[in-house]
This record gives structure tokens, sequence and C-alpha cells, in this order.
């Protein structure tokens, strides 16, 4: 039997995976239900377990001979959405796997399987990691803070994601970048104020609103007169709170939003430049201002020779008009950054939009679980011709 019809040998058992860890989403660091699962597979498997002691991170590690030390990682955590499929094995239980999040860890236990079936022909070790806490807290940052990347250290680490946000990649096409991929993901908070007054008397108080505003247009002025044109940002705010009724000038208004960029230089400028503009228009205009940038995810960088080798022994097993070179990055952020800060990696797409998609994140999102499988076989089949 050759890899791809092993791989479809276990498409059946691959979508039930999926499906039984659709039902039980659970949200944040701690995925007890989930985890459960997944120990139960790998420990079925007679892989070495290793726990996070902080979070439900678990990894199973294959080791055979001594050579390179290869890392695949999922994600597992869900999103707190009412799901609204209508699916069979729909949750009930009001969170929702509505990122894709439940078939990355189908395909790595199918991935984990396989290779322990060609546990002989390995020479290294490979580290199936499942981390939580990809979609707000940063688990990755907790794996690898607590050594999954170490003791063997991991010298190649790979990532996937299905769905439908790279929309270049039509259903089952598998779509790899080199270099910045994804963007950072940082928040910031600002509180304006100024001094409440009568609406019919303004110039008895100081109006806050009204700085807010030149500070909204100072943030945008960033974008688009300091920022190279060719260096990708976005500043967007998605929060403003402020005033109590329409004739009441408020004491004070709060802001909230975030920053995505494809380079580490360009986060660090527009943090300073956004502290100094909202400090100095808020001074000229008699307010005070109070600002603070929270650095979160950072830029997913993949590294160049790792997704060409990658893209060159996927096409051994696929079709080229399978796997394609994508042209252009995204500035979604994923925490995938952290592993590809201390290790080589790269982060792929595979899409599974199916007919008639909604967005990642919508309570009628859904995946089409007949091209899973390629994610299997890609990723196997690295791993083997990699360690073989
Ligand atoms: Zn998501
Ligand atoms: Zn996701």
């Amino acid at each position: 039997m050759n890899l791809l019809e092993e791989v479809k040998s276990l498409e059946e058992k691959l979508i039930k995976h999926r499906r039984n860890l659709h039902k039980i989403p659970e949200i944040g660091l701690h995925l007890p239900e989930t985890k459960g699962y997944i120990k139960r597979e790998l420990e079925g498997l007679g892989l070495k377990i290793v726990e996070s002691k902080t979070t439900s991170g678990i990894m199973g590690i294959l080791e055979n001979r001594s050579g390179k030390v290869l890392a695949v990682r999922s994600d597992m955590d869900a999103l707190p959405i009412r799901e609204q499929t209508g699916l069979p094995f729909a949750s009930t239980n009001g969170n929702m796997h509505a990122c894709g999040h439940d078939a990355h860890m189908a395909i790595v236990l199918t991935v984990a399987k396989i290779l322990k079936n060609h546990r002989e022909r390995i020479n290294g070790v490979v580290k199936f990691i499942f981390q939580p806490g990809e979609e707000k807290e940063g688990g990755a940052k907790y794996l690898v803070e607590e050594g999954f990347l170490k003791e063997p250290d991991v010298d190649i680490i790979l990532g996937i994601h299905v769905g439908n946000f790279i929309e270049e990649i039509d259903n089952g096409q598998i779509g790899v970048f080199k270099g910045p991929f994804m963007a950072s993901l940082d928040r910031f908070t600002l509180t304006v104020e100024g001094k409440g007054a009568h609406g019919a008397t303004p110039h008895k108080g100081i109006d806050p609103i009204t700085i807010s505003s030149y500070i909204i247009n100072g943030f945008q002025s960033i974008v688009s007169r300091e920022n190279e044109v060719f260096k990708p940002l976005v500043i967007s705010i998605g929060k403003i709170n402020g005033g109590t009724a329409y004739n009441v000038i408020p004491n004070i208004v709060e802001i909230e939003g975030t920053v995505r960029t494809l380079d580490e230089e360009t986060r660090r400028f527009v943090a300073k430049r956004m502290e100094e503009i909202s400090t100095y228009v808020a001074k000229s205009f008699r307010g005070k201002s109070r600002f603070t940038y929270h650095f979160g995810y950072p830029v997913v960088v993949n590294d160049e020779e790792i997704t060409e080798d990658f893209y060159k022994k996927t096409l051994k097993v696929l079709p080229e008009s399978d796997v394609v070179f994508l042209k252009k990055p995204t500035m979604v952020g994923e925490d995938f950054s952290y592993y590809l800060k201390e290790v080589r990696g790269t982060y792929f797409f595979l899409s599974s939009k199916g007919k008639k998609p909604y967005p990642h994140h919508n309570p009628k999102f859904d995946i089409d679980e007949s091209v899973l499988w390629k994610g299997v076989l890609s990723i196997s089949n690295y791993i083997m011709e990699t360690l073989g």
C-alpha cells in the first residue's frame, strides 16, 4: 500500500475524529474534555506523552534512532459561539468549533497514526503538539515557555489551517507562502479626558469627543503619511465609548482598537507614534490622554528554505494544481508565530471552503471534510521524506 492509499484508508476515521471533537468544543487554555480525547488517542498509539502544567496542552512523541526533530502543531480551542449549522454532530454546549481547529486535531491525530505505522522507517523524532488558547490567550507562548520545543530540540515545525479565509485558493488546494505571512496582532486602549459641560456652552468645558476625532484622524495619517506604502499596516478602531445624552459634553471618551503589520520594526514605530499623537493632540486642545499599546501575537514568518522544501516534497504526492504559492500574505494573526520565533518552520493553508462558505467565527461556519486527507498526506509525506 502506498502512502496515498494508506491515508485514504484512514479517511473515515479522520472524519470521525473531526466530528467527535466538533461535538465537544471548549474555549481558552483549559479544555479538559478535548484534552482527554487527544490523550486517549495518543496513549492508544503508544506514544510518549508530555502534558503542559499550566494549560491543557499535550504532546505525543514518536522516537526512533537519532536524527532530526520535527514537530507538527494543532490548535485545540473553539469559540464562545452558539452553533447554527444544523449538522447532526453540531455542538450543544454553547461553544463552537467555528474556525476549523477540530479538523486540525483530527488531521494531526491521523498523521500520528500513520507515522506510528512507519516507525521503523523514521530516523529521528516527531513531536505532535496539541495547543489550547489560539484564539485569544496565546497558548503557544505557554508551551514554548514550558519547553515543548526542547529536549530534544525541535529543528523544524509545521502548522496547518483549514477553512476559507485565504481567498486565493480553491476548495482542496494547499497554499504555501515564504517569509512574513500572517500579521502581528496588537491591541491598544486610549482614554481621552476633557471636562464635562452643557452642550450649548462648550466654551465652559473641554470636549473629549472633538479631541478624539482629531486623534483618530491622526492615527489614520500614520498609515497614509508616515508608513511606506509597500509595508502593510492596518489600524482599526473597534470601540468608542463616550457621552450619555445628546446635549451633554462628557468628561471622558474611551477608545479601543487593533494594529496589524507584517514587520516588527513597523510595529514598534506605530506604537510610539500613536502614543505621541494622542498625547500631543489631547494637550493641544487642553485635554489629557492615556494610551496603552498591548503587544500581542508576533508576525508569522515562514522559513523560505523549509517552505520550498515542503512545496517540492508535497508535489511528489499531490498534483501541481493542488499546491500553490500564495501571492499575498494575510492580515489575520496566529500564535504559531511564537514557535517560529524559536525554530524554523512553515505554516500553510488547506482550503476546505466547500460550496457555500460562511466566514470563520460565524455560527454557520463549516468545512468540507472530503479534502482533509490532503492535510494528512502532505504532512505525513513531508515528515517521512525528511526523516526517512
Ligand atoms: Zn479563529
Ligand atoms: Zn483558527
